[in-house]
């Protein structure tokens, strides 16, 4: 007989039921603590009678918020726990746009770099806890952090004085140009012990894929050295920190820095510019 053609829709493409959709809510919905609303994810410890509660909440509750009951000894439910790793979780920012439904050990790495995560402070070094949208970020820096300066222009020099302060140190300016902000940063401080050293880096205020738009270039001159850093500036998203730990940044130490001081001031020239498409 001769074959027959045909066409066979791989499987990820059948269109997922209504009813299996409603089955998965339903199944999540029963991870739901009864305290906070996150999700109850492995290792699931249940009370007495059977009730969960999520691992945060659990260390600051002595009873069962639903029945009153014992919390202790630590019970866990491996049969709970057997559902978890069958059932696709919602990322925990659904609520302001992410549509990403994850395997509950795929969540936190997920929820760290998730687009629709509130962003936070971006000041180095501060004990601010602030976090919102990108739009009110600016609003932000100018009202509670009015210390920070911001310069217009493409091409400015970051004089970042008194390098000499002992300690873990924070120098930052603003620079705005292209319509955009742009966060710089130097750091002095330990990565490895006894050892100091400066980080030099530009953020820019925006997305990720907004900050694949620009490059900046970070210039120390000396009467006869030059020192140069080119490099794509990392979104607040992201941070200083990820920047520093990725190295992604213009490193050099103490020597260095008194090699292009001057009278303790260090005085850093940022262009920058957008990458052609
Ligand atoms: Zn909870
Ligand atoms: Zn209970
Ligand atoms: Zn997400
Ligand atoms: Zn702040």
């Amino acid at each position: 007989m001769a074959r027959q053609g045909g066409t066979v829709l791989p499987l990820a493409q059948a269109q997922c039921c209504p009813d299996d959709l409603c089955l998965q809510q339903e199944l999540t919905s029963l991870f739901e603590c009864p305290i906070c609303f996150d999700y109850v994810l492995p290792p699931i410890l249940q009370c007495q009678a059977g009730h969960l509660v999520c691992k945060q909440c659990r260390q600051q509750l002595s009873l069962c918020p639903t029945c009153r009951g014992s919390l202790t000894p630590n019970i866990r439910n491996l049969a709970m726990e057997k559902v978890a790793s069958a059932v696709l979780f919602p990322c925990k920012y659904a609520t302001t746009g992410c549509s990403l439904t994850l395997h509950h050990t795929e969540k936190p790495k997920h929820e760290a770099i998730c687009e629709y995560r509130p962003y936070s402070c971006p000041c180095p070094g501060t004990s601010c806890d602030w976090e919102g949208s990108l739009e009110a970020v600016m609003s932000h820096l100018m009202h509670a952090h009015k210390s920070i300066t911001t310069l217009q222009g493409e091409d400015i020099i970051f004089l970042a004085t008194d390098i000499n302060l002992p300690g873990a140190v924070d120098w930052v300016m603003m620079q705005s140009c292209f319509g955009h902000h742009f966060m710089l940063v130097l750091k002095k401080q330990e990565k490895c012990e006894g050892h100091q050293q400066f980080f030099a880096t530009v953020l820019l205020i925006g997305t990720r894929k907004q900050a694949e738009n620009f490059q900046y270039r970070l210039e120390l001159h000396g009467s006869c050295h030059r020192l140069t850093w080119e490099a794509s500036p990392c979104s607040i998203h992201d941070g200083v920190h990820v920047a520093i730990r990725n190295s992604n940044c213009l490193i050099f130490d103490t020597a260095t820095a008194h090699l292009f001081a001057d009278n303790g001031n260090l005085g850093i020239n940022v262009t920058i510019s957008m990458c052609c498409p």
